[in-house]
């Protein structure tokens, strides 16, 4: 098109009128328009494509950054059970700012009444309660974000002075309001899928969602060759704790340890809600000796907190079952939670407060090296390849346990031994261990 009108004689013609008229820089004005408004359109197609509040945040950040720099920024996002989030910025990477403010309540109605980008100042104007305005103020903002969407406000952004220049434009703020129209609404979703995915009571994620991304997350293990721990976690003797100190106490005990477990984990590792006292705790990119560590950790800090409930001080001690992936246990999400399962029961039977690891029996990993073509034959006498390749790491403290007698434990691992050829060879792998239906690492309780 544009090709097409400035070849036409008659625009050389008329060059100069055309000119003096203002037509060539109204064109290049709605050309302008036109590809911010096909820039806007590519982000809100990127926007839209994020699956994580993560993801999308540092887009957004990404988007801002294109047009201007500022000192510091903030999403402060409230859940639908009333959760508030601070996700801060500085100077466009991830920091951590604090602004005293536990609930967004307070701005709800006065966003739905202007729900748009405004100056800080014209905010503190406007706004009626002087004492929230003051803690904002904390973070010397310029402007003010709201983030409205359908069930009402879902967050706001906090905006500070530019690192470059003094002020911000008029176009910048309607650039902030036009990119916010569709970052809330992935915010939206992301509020509501999450508390599908979360478990009201302790914000921690719930079975479902933890099995789905244990599934995704054995796959990436076997993809890269790498390690992945679990550990299952279960509060000793809660059923006696309720009778003394009643549910709501009992009910503050889960609470404190779901927070005490996001404190203590790392960004990448999952914690769930299993079930009622039950917890469970996915590692990625750890092995069998490093969960142990880790669940050693969570006990110990779980056994040390004081929980205050009515005055009086209370606590609580919990067991813990692990298992992990590694070269010699490639098993599905059902039997690595089956496996965590047994050393958690094996935790309760020798006395409780105590970590197991779930350490497959020889016959096991026999069975997986002639699945990987490793062995072809075993036969009796020899096991040596089998021990050569064994993972097992030492345990720092390590009491091979009673586990293989155990009729249960054997009974599940038994079939395991169908697979290879010659009765003999895995009667005398058998016999070379002591037990090959796995062995109990405990610690010290
Ligand atoms: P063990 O050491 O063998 O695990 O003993 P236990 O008493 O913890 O085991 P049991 O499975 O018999 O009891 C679990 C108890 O946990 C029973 C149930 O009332 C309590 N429980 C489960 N979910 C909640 C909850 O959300 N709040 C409270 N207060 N108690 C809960
Ligand atoms: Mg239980
Ligand atoms: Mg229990």
């Amino acid at each position: 098109m544009k090709s097409a009108f400035s070849n036409d004689p008659r625009v050389l013609e008329n060059y100069n009128l055309l000119q003096t008229i203002g037509v060539f820089d109204e064109i290049d004005a709605q050309q302008k328009r036109v590809s911010d408004l096909e820039e806007l359109l590519q982000q809100a197609t990127e926007v839209f494509s994020k699956t994580s509040l993560e993801s999308l945040l540092e887009y957004v950040v990404d988007c801002i950054s294109d047009r201007f720099i500022p000192e510091k920024l903030v999403f402060i996002l409230q859940d639908r059970s009333g959760n508030v989030q601070h996700y801060g910025y500085r100077t466009l990477k991830p920091y951590d700012f604090k602004i005293d403010i536990s609930t967004l309540d307070q701005f709800e109605p006065f966003f739905i009444q202007y729900p748009q980008t405004l100056q800080f100042e014209l905010f503190e104007f406007k706004f009626e309660h002087p004492e929230t305005t003051e803690k904002l103020k904390s973070f010397n903002p310029e402007i003010v974000v709201p983030i409205v969407g359908l069930n009402g406000l879902y967050g706001i952004i906090l905006v500070s002075s530019k690192i470059f220049e003094p002020h911000y434009f008029d176009e910048e703020l309607h650039y902030l309001d036009r990119l916010m129209n569709f970052t809330s609404i992935t915010i939206q979703n992301n509020i509501h899928y999450l508390s599908a995915v979360t478990d009201a009571k302790t914000h921690l994620f719930n079975h479902g969602f933890f099995i789905k991304r244990l599934t995704e997350e054995i796959a990436v293990s076997r993809d890269f060759d790498q390690g992945l721990g679990l550990i299952v976690m279960d509060i000793d003797h809660f059923k006696g704790f309720n009778d003394n100190y009643g549910h709501l106490a009992g009910d503050l005990v889960i609470t404190r340890i779901a927070s005490s477990l996001n404190h203590a984990l790392r960004r990448s590792d999952l914690a769930a809600r299993f079930g009622g006292e039950e917890f469970t705790i996915m590692l990625p990119r750890t092995n069998r000796q490093q969960s142990w560590a880790i669940a050693e950790r969570l006990r110990l800090i779980i056994a040390e907190q004081e929980i205050y409930y009515q005055g009086k001080k209370l606590s609580v001690t919990v067991s813990l079952g692990c298992s992990a992936i590694h070269p010699l246990n490639q098993v599905d999400a059902d039997t690595l939670l089956e496996q965590a399962d047994k050393a958690l029961y094996e935790s309760k039977r020798s006395g409780r407060n105590r970590t197991s690891v779930y350490r497959p029996g020889l016959l096991v990993s026999a069975t997986i090296l002639r699945e990987r073509g490793e062995v072809a034959v075993l036969t009796g006498g020899d096991d040596s390849r089998v021990s050569d390749v064994d993972e097992n790491a030492p345990v720092p403290v390590l009491t091979d346990g009673a586990g293989g007698e155990d009729p249960a434990i054997h009974a599940d691992v038994d079939p395991l031994t169908q697979g290879l050829d010659g009765g003999n060879g895995a009667a005398q792998i058998e016999q070379g261990v002591g037990s090959s239906y796995g062995i109990w690492d405990h610690c010290p309780g």
